[in-house]
């Protein structure tokens, strides 16, 4: 899975990673290889809040219907709700504007124990705000650096943060427009304004590129996840963060001492 991560300072391209990618696994294999991750995944997690030591914070960017809400459904849905939350980064409010962008976001960032899922993020601001020119270039392109050292804070603090970008292609994004109308359940989340935002594709594309090529660091990594294929884009992100976490050797809090006397105790209350 490495092969997804963006080594810092690498000038990235989109149209060389392939959104339809997706190895030599067939479907069925990729299917059973995201169940046993959710698996594991939820042990994980347990441990992670047991151990409450340590944070964890994973970004998913992507352009409208790459897959981040089924990132967040097929990925974490067996996870346990306590300890783990999803924030979602909309429109700044009023009040959110009259403070500098990382102000909302710092509020969000997990707690010891804790996994956050950021469903956007503070990388809105060098995306929408760069495509829609929502403030000056002299403005957007300093954040770049801004963001790099405030992950560097965070995880200097004791957070891992892993960052995904849902990669697809432009003709793929039409067809699951599309299917949005097709399915009377899922028109709800079909909104005339994306097509708009459609027209700005190569725009946005440039915003991806930069955006990974300046802010993929050794201690924030980007991965680039190939999402025409749900199946791949869940097991490809289910199967990273697996790999991250056990990577940290994570340890349940020391048991109390004298556990057998205490066992005694209850089976003789038990008894009793
Ligand atoms: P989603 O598309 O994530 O399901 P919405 O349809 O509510 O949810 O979209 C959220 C919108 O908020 C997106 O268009 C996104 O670009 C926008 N947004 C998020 N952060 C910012 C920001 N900092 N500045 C401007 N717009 C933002």
């Amino acid at each position: 899975m490495d092969h997804f991560r963006i080594t810092p300072d690498t000038q990235v391209d989109l149209s060389q990673h392939d959104p339809y990618y997706s190895g030599e696994i067939s479907k069925k294999k990729g299917r059973a290889l995201l169940k046993d991750h959710r698996q594991a995944l939820m042990d994980l997690q347990e441990l992670l809040y047991a151990e409450n030591k340590r944070q964890v914070l994973i970004i998913l960017q992507g352009i409208d219907t790459s897959g981040k809400d089924g990132v967040i459904r097929n990925v974490f849905g067996d996870v346990n709700p306590q300890g783990t939350h999803v924030v979602s980064f909309k429109v700044p409010t009023r009040h959110e504007l009259a403070h500098d962008y990382l102000w909302r976001v710092h509020q969000h960032t997990p707690a010891q124990g804790d996994i956050v899922i950021f469903n956007r993020s503070q990388y809105e601001d060098v995306l929408v705000v760069r495509v829609h020119d929502l403030v000056p270039e002299a403005v957007w392109e300093k954040r770049y650096q801004h963001i790099n050292e405030f992950e560097r804070l965070l995880v200097d603090e004791g957070a891992t943060i892993l960052k995904f970008f849902l990669h697809i292609s432009k003709q793929r994004q039409a067809e699951r427009f599309l299917a949005r109308l097709d399915r009377p359940n899922k028109r709800w989340k079909f909104n005339p304004g994306d097509l708009d935002e459609r027209e700005r594709w190569d725009d946005y594309q440039a915003a991806f590129e930069a955006m990974l090529s300046k802010t993929s660091t050794p201690w924030a990594p980007w991965y680039v996840i190939p999402s025409d294929r749900k199946w791949y884009r869940n097991m490809a992100v289910a199967s990273i963060i697996v790999e991250k976490l056990n990577s940290l050797e994570m340890q349940f809090p020391k048991e109390v001492p004298d556990i057998e006397s205490y066992r005694d105790q209850l089976i003789g209350m038990i008894e009793d």
